[in-house]
């Protein structure tokens, strides 16, 4: 993909490249400019301009296709792609009118130079029937923004409430799994989590899930103690428990805010409002309004009049009406924009969610909101988009497994290895808790990110694919829809009954001495229809392919009525008496197997090979 990675032909449109001598000859440089766009850069790297935005996001940088973006965050892209940056010097025939237009695109797009304040945005987690959703209900109905009040309230996945003058915004998908389920998508929009703990039922297993989930996501948790207005409410007991879990409150020898609220009396929740304001202080939340908008999708719908409904939580700039965006895979312009309280809005600023009406076709949660200049520019990008899918191989995995772990620890992709770690019963999880962080080299440092007894859940699978982890079962099953989104997330499962083995795999697979372990592939399935005597190569199935298709040689199980009576591989092949090297679906043929005859009319064969696991 990184077509720049081959140092030697740079093209100059704006940079030149430098001579080499001076430099060491293994790095090559290249000269740029003090401000250029994202397609410039580009062209000047020899890489796709999807790519340079990729780098510049990962670098905390949200930039367009024209986006002006200045020398300090081209250089460091140009050194993702083994290019050494030097800063090319005006050139003296320039006039100060084309400086002083570069120096305006600059102050337009350079993110760094428009830095404001913004609010928080926060989401709710705790364990089911804690109150999560009362306590959502309690902040919206007690802090309607004073501009809005005599409005009636729109669902539209999030809103926003004003507290002593300061937006706060909330996701109200409530739960740790979207929370991880949106990380997974790439969409991280969560700054600060409120865990909800039920003071009458106190720490329970989904409350340990979502403190992981929090931490492996690394945003601050703010606790709220809820149900403080019932009879057998135990504050004092809720916070032990928290400290027993490792998440240590303030007068528990942390600094974690604790603040106790009754959703339904609608108590404490002011307090907790402020705290998240303090916490939002202290994490220095801010983007550039003054910019174009780069957002998420949090919601999606299909209206039958309106068409396509989205909303986006705009993550910085500012997005306007008629703007032209492209979001996914699919673009538009935004003919209307509502904010949660159904009012017509024609700016949305940094952390504001909008309902959006003008996009060609339905966009998905999770997916990427950018301002584009053009029509034309918006076709171009999802063009570039479309075929950037269709040269990345579907089915590459996502996740670190421990087949391919010593690798990406050699390419340096990997400097932690995340394991979610499920057990039978809980008294197995301290014990290989510690084996497995002993394993720990300089290279790599074993994490456990999170662990637990019972069956590995959905909810583990969007985990270990957010954080780019795998999971260990230790003597526990997978549930079946966890199984599916495993394959689909590309996620690793391994399955132990002995500690020891457990161990030495993760051992010889961080050192690069794992033997690969094998997957079976079918490639199809016949039907037997009838059986012939043959002469000397004993008797053949008359076969109908069902499925896939049958090649010469492939491995062979013969199915009858849910058991499996012979194994071997094809030893002939034949469509109307001559060879043949293949027979797909809908064909017959006659079928032949290495050292087994004893075929019946109804039996099915099941075709297959086993190829490297990835
Ligand atoms: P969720 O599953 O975490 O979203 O929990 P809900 O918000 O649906 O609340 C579960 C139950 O607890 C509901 O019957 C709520 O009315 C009740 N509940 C929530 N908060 C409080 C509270 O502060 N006090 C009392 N007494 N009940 C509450």
């Amino acid at each position: 993909m990184a077509k720049a990675s081959k140092p030697g032909k740079v093209v100059e449109p704006l940079g030149k490249k430098v001579s080499e001598d001076s430099l060491s000859p293994k790095v090559p440089s290249i000269e740029i400019p003090h401000a250029l766009s994202v397609r410039q850069l580009a062209d000047l790297l020899q890489t796709s301009a999807v790519d340079i935005i990729k780098r510049l996001m990962r670098n905390g940088i949200m930039a367009n296709i024209n986006q002006v973006i200045d020398y300090e965050a081209a250089a460091v892209v140009a050194a993702d792609f083994g290019f050494e940056a030097h800063l090319k010097p005006w050139p003296a025939e320039r006039t100060a009118g084309v400086i002083g237009e570069i120096k305006r695109q600059q102050l337009q797009g350079a993110e760094l130079s428009g830095l404001k304040p913004r609010p928080p945005v926060v989401t709710i987690m705790g364990h089911v029937d804690h109150g999560k959703t009362r306590l959502l209900d309690a902040i919206r109905q007690t802090n309607v923004m004073a501009t809005e009040a005599g409005s009636i309230t729109q669902h539209i996945g999030a809103y926003q409430v004003e507290v002593n003058g300061q937006k706060i915004t909330f996701l109200d998908t409530p739960g740790h799994e979207a929370f991880t389920a949106m990380r997974a998508r790439g969409a991280q929009v969560t700054d600060i989590t409120i865990l909800v703990v039920a003071a009458d039922d106190g720490v329970m297993p989904q409350t340990l899930e979502a403190i992981d989930h929090a931490r492996a996501a690394g945003v601050p948790i703010v606790v709220a103690i809820n149900k403080i207005d019932k009879p057998n409410a135990n504050p004092e007991l809720v916070k032990q428990q928290l400290a027993d879990a490792g998440l240590l409150i303030e007068g528990w020898g942390g600094d974690i805010v604790c603040v106790l609220v009754s959703a339904k009396e609608k108590q404490g929740i002011s307090e907790l409002l402020e705290n998240l304001l303090v916490v939002a202080e202290m994490e220095n939340l801010k983007a550039n309004p003054s910019r174009p908008a780069v957002g998420v999708v949090i919601e999606a719908e299909l209206d039958k009049t309106k068409g396509p409904l989205a909303t986006v939580l705009v993550h910085t700039g500012s997005l306007r009406l008629g703007d032209t965006v492209v979001v996914g895979s699919t673009w538009g312009r935004v003919k209307a924009m509502f904010n949660d309280m159904g009012k017509r809005l024609r700016k949305a600023e940094p952390a504001t969610p909008v309902e959006i009406l003008g996009l060609n076709s339905m966009p998905q949660v999770g997916d990427t909101l950018i301002v584009v200049a053009t029509e034309r520019e918006a076709r171009a990008l999802i063009q570039e988009r479309q075929l950037e899918m269709q040269q990345q191989p579907s089915r590459l995995p996502k996740s670190v497994s421990l087949n391919n772990l010593f690798d990406q620890i050699s390419a340096g992709q990997v400097k932690e290895l995340n394991i979610i770690l499920k057990t039978d019963v809980q008294g197995t999880v301290e014990p290989i808790r510690s084996s497995l962080e002993r394993l720990g080299m300089e290279e790599v440092r074993v994490r456990i990110i999170h662990s637990g007894s019972g069956n590995i859940t959905e909810s583990d699978v969007m985990l270990a694919s957010a954080s780019k982890g795998l999971i260990i079962s230790f003597g526990c099953g997978t549930e079946a829809g966890a199984r599916r989104l495993a394959d689909v997330e590309g996620v690793d499962i391994r399955y132990y009954d002995v500690i020891y083995s457990l161990v030495e795999d993760v051992d010889k697979a961080l050192k690069g001495m794992l033997e690969p372990s094998y997957v079976e592939v079918i490639d199809g399935r016949a039907e037997v229809r009838a059986v012939f005597s043959s002469g000397k190569t004993g008797r053949i199935s008359g076969v109908y392919v069902i499925e896939g298709k049958v090649g010469r040689g492939a491995s062979v199980r013969v199915w009858r009525q849910e058991q499996v009576v012979g194994q071997s591989v094809v030893s002939s092949l034949r469509r109307f008496k001559d060879d043949a090297k293949e027979v797909t679906v809908g064909y017959e043929c006659g079928v032949g197997i290495k050292d087994f005859d004893d075929f019946q009319v109804g039996d099915i064969l099941e075709f297959f090979r086993t190829e490297k696991a990835g």
